[in-house]
């Protein structure tokens, strides 16, 4: 299981299917992508199986910013609604998710009594749980990041898709693995360098509790409190 995402010039739906199956050492049970497009939104192929049945379920939709995940199913069976990406119930936010939410049953009974919840996975959680934040803080997004930091408890690598801001990706991490790739005019996420080596082997290392902010030619790093974190990248020699 992984996550992967890319912001740039190029198309996005390669990049993440081919990061994707680099990925696909770490084990999983399903697969999917969001890809962000002008006139459609974000569109969300997803589903159980292999990277090969992904593949072909993809739309030509063009798209320069994206997010994919492999699964491997810790919370609701591995089938079409549980599999990545989780999408907002009003559609702003889509969100990668991977790890496991250790307190899920105390934050669904604090801020979700009687929610419709549309898959099993601790993850739709998040994903509702960060648009709730955000709306309570007048929509403000890094606010409303660091109080999911707060109050999640368990391990995950997170990469989010903002629809009324597409030009920025967000992505938070604790305790599961995540590296940000360093491009020129792009720049990409990533829970393993082996998923972004063929685009870039220049990496930002990211701690737990960080999380950060990426542009097509900007990388913001953030502790938790919201203090910019200063860092520099180390390079990698392996080929893709
Ligand atoms: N806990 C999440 C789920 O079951 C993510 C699992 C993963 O890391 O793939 O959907």
């Amino acid at each position: 299981c992984g996550i992967v995402g890319y912001i740039g010039q190029n198309d996005v739906k390669e990049i993440l299917l081919t990061g994707l199956e680099k990925l696909e050492y770490r084990g999983y049970d399903s697969a999917g992508i969001a890809v962000y497009n002008e006139n459609e939104g974000v569109c969300i192929f997803k589903d159980q199986g292999r990277i090969a049945h992904l593949r072909s379920i993809v739309e030509d939709v063009p798209s320069t910013m994206g997010i994919g995940h492999t699964r491997w199913a810790t919370h609701g069976e591995p089938n079409h609604v549980n599999s990545h990406p989780h999408q907002s119930a009003n559609k702003r936010f889509t969100l990668v998710h991977n790890g496991v939410i250790e307190n899920e049953d105390e934050l669904r009974e604090k801020y979700f009594d009687g929610f419709n919840f549309v898959s099993e996975t601790d993850t739709e959680l998040v994903v509702e749980l960060f648009d709730q934040f955000f709306n309570q803080d007048d929509g403000d997004i890094e606010i409303a990041i660091r109080q999911l930091i707060k109050v999640l408890h368990g391990s995950y690598a997170l990469g989010i898709i903002d629809h009324e801001n597409p030009d920025v990706l967000y992505a938070i991490k604790n305790k599961s693995p995540l590296l940000i790739g360093k491009g020129d005019g792009f720049n990409m996420i990533g829970s393993d360098s082996l998923a972004m080596l063929k685009q870039t082997n220049t990496f930002y290392e990211i701690d737990d509790l960080e999380y950060v902010k990426i542009t097509r030619d900007n990388i913001e790093i953030f502790e938790m409190t919201g203090v910019k974190v200063k860092r520099d990248p180390f390079v990698t020699k392996i080929d893709a």
